[in-house]
């Protein structure tokens, strides 16, 4: 827990502003996040949306709360029936299958565990109460088994998404239907369809319509009050208004506190949809880069703003994290070695030198002021972050220098307070992994030598084909083997005072990249976006540094044999 007192501020969609939160109940918060529909795989707009409330979980927990965490699973619907029809499977077993992908895909993105994840068919009960309470309170009427909200009871519709009552067409998801009283009158309960999943109801066999099931289950967990209400920006309306009208509707004294929405992700500068065929499913992308690398993507851009998604920058977020955890494993072996090789270390005078001192105090406010800022994340990752991560490796340096011994106590002692803080910071931005470095960088390399189409023998026997090469002084032969390799995305490495090389990732050249929909355009949005490549590294000479921009490579100076 964070021992200063932080005045953290939220931007709430409902005021347009931001605002200091403040719970209704001291110490405790409570949070309810729309979920998904379980029909297909989930892509990486679902991807920002769980980042993003999993970072303000995660955030809330730092400052001390209690949270309580509900996101639902839409488990029955139109598109989950019809895809079913396709498949000719029975919707409740592809739903379910489809809601454990969702399960592995947060698990993979470090998305912890949320304290509820109710589905609409586990609570029926709630939800018809709740649809006989609004008819009660004269909100709602039916027609042939069907239950509509009626929009003109509630006069405050359209306040969350500014839109006015005259100007709605009706919901996505409401078909437009003569009989109702208004057009934008929305489906509490639809009527069972021939071979439709059904449930009983006062109204007639039916099945719930799609919102009302938000109202009833965050009322039931977390009551009609509660604290923060978030979701993607495209559920502002219909779906967020409709909530808040039913919401209303069955409790005059229901009232959210905070709205918080997500922003879109772009691929390529170009809305992200299906039809365009430019659709990545979460999947997708981590078969071939580490979920870290997703993950730390997303965080690289404010959650409000639209994220432009594209080949080169997952590439450039992969070899940030890459560097990230090369520079945490150097840093482990060297304390390690350092503390072995030194028994007096533990009784010896040194002190943290003022300039690390410094570094940790500033990333320590950052960390607090810039999340505290309505989970401002970049500026983290790619200021305050890096700086620690280059004075890290200073410290590695002087480590390494036999001449320069009466600096290693105070350089160990740094780098000790240096690790502690990045890995702390880390943990509070769901970077920090369950495995070892060592580990994660291993499976980097996996996901590299998966993007190159080689295997990790392809790699060995090329950098044995060059040494002979060099050994013969055939430095053409030896250079195109090295280009070769950079352009597949793999980086060689001549270890210093030795004949060894190693291979670590490295960003392709755009024309080697075979997945991108579309030549990616680099915006100045998306350029002040990128991490800031620490200035005193060096990017593999090899690798293709005029297509990309350096991203924070592993250092030269301290190359590691690739674990086995
Ligand atoms: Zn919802």
């Amino acid at each position: 827990m964070a021992n200063e007192k932080v005045e953290f501020q939220v931007y709430n969609s409902m005021t347009r502003q931001k605002e200091v939160f403040i719970p209704k109940e001291t110490g405790k918060v409570k949070m309810y996040v729309c979920g998904v529909t379980s029909y297909d795989y989930s892509h990486i707009g679902h991807a920002r949306a769980y980042v993003a409330f999993d970072l303000l979980y995660r955030y809330l927990k730092y400052l001390g709360y209690e949270v309580v965490y509900v996101r639902n699973f839409t488990d029955v619907d139109d598109k989950i029936i019809r895809r079913a029809n396709e498949l000719g499977e029975d919707p409740t077993a592809l739903s379910g299958r489809y809601c454990q992908e969702f399960l592995k895909d947060m698990d993979d993105l470090q998305c912890l565990q949320p304290t509820h994840q109710p589905r609409v068919t586990e609570h029926m009960e709630q939800i018809k109460e709740m649809i006989a309470k609004i008819m009660a309170n004269g909100c709602a009427y039916t027609i042939n088994g069907d239950v509509y909200f009626s929009v003109d009871s509630f006069p405050e519709y359209g306040r969350l998404s500014g839109r006015k009552l005259e100007d709605n067409r009706a919901g996505e998801r409401v078909e437009v239907d003569s009989r109702k009283k208004n057009p934008a009158d929305f489906a509490l309960w639809k009527s069972a369809k021939p071979g439709e999943p059904s449930w009983e109801s006062p109204w007639g066999p039916g099945r719930p319509g799609w919102h009302i099931e938000c109202s009833a289950m965050s009322a039931h967990y977390l009551t009609h009050s509660f604290d923060i209400h978030g979701g993607g920006m495209d559920l502002t309306f219909p779906h967020h208004e409709n909530e808040i009208a039913q919401s209303c509707a069955a409790c005059r004294e229901s009232n959210i506190s905070y709205w918080m929405h997500n922003g879109f992700v772009n691929i390529d500068d170009e809305k992200m949809s299906k039809s365009l065929g430019n659709f990545f499913t979460i999947r997708e992308v981590t078969r071939l880069y580490h979920p870290l690398a997703l993950r730390y993507f997303l965080l690289g851009n404010h959650y409000r703003s639209p994220v432009n998604y594209s080949i080169s920058q997952i590439e450039i977020a992969s070899e940030s994290v890459f560097y990230i955890y090369q520079t945490l494993l150097d840093s482990e072996e060297a304390l390690s070695a350092f503390q072995q090789g030194t028994e007096t270390a533990k009784n010896a005078k040194g002190r943290v030198t003022p300039q690390a001192q410094e570094c940790i105090n500033k990333l320590r406010n950052e960390l607090k002021t810039k999340l505290s800022d309505d989970l401002h994340t970049p500026t983290i990752l790619n200021a305050a972050l890096q700086e620690a991560l280059k004075l890290m490796n200073s410290c590695l340096t002087i480590l390494k220098k036999k001449q320069q011994k009466q600096q290693h106590l105070s350089a160990s002692l740094s780098l000790t307070e240096l690790l502690k803080e990045v890995k702390a910071v880390l943990d509070v931005l769901g970077l920090l992994a369950g495995s070892t470095c060592a580990e994660v960088l291993q499976q980097f390399k996996e996901r590299a030598l998966k993007r190159a189409e080689l295997t990790e023998e392809d790699v060995l026997h090329a950098i044995e084909e060059r040494a002979l090469a060099r050994k013969n002084k055939d430095f053409a032969r030896s250079d195109q083997i090295r280009t070769d390799l950079a352009a597949k995305g793999i980086s060689l490495m001549d270890i210093t005072g030795t004949t060894e090389t190693a291979w670590r990732p490295c960003v392709r050249s755009i024309q080697e990249q075979p997945a991108a929909p579309a030549q990616p355009k680099k915006s100045a949005a998306a350029v002040q976006e990128q991490p800031v490549a620490p200035s005193q590294q060096k990017q593999p000479s090899a690798a293709p540094q005029q297509e990309q921009p350096a991203a924070a490579p592993a250092q030269q100076d301290h190359p590691t044999v690739p674990p086995q």
